[in-house]
């Protein structure tokens, strides 16, 4: 969906990109790595179609990549 811009669920065209902004860091939808405070927060990309409403989440930088795995993949108990 992110790469085609083509909806996995209903095939449609439709599909937008909402970039992630400042504002929405209120709103507690993002990511939050704060429990170590160093790597702060992580923008969120959602990909919506206009046709049946589907969404999907994407973290677009390869260097947040690396953080969240820094910080969430090698944790005893984490869900992964
Ligand atoms: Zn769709």
């Amino acid at each position: 969906m992110k790469n085609t811009r083509i909806c996995p669920k209903c095939g449609g065209s439709r599909v937008v990109r909402i970039p992630d902004h400042p504002g929405r860091y209120a709103s507690g939808n993002n990511i939050y790595t704060t429990r170590f405070t160093l790597l702060g927060k992580i923008p969120v990309i959602r990909y919506v179609c206009c046709d049946c409403g589907y969404a999907e989440d994407w973290v677009e930088s390869p260097a947040e990549w690396v953080q969240l795995w820094q910080t969430y993949g090698d944790m005893p108990g984490a869900e992964r």
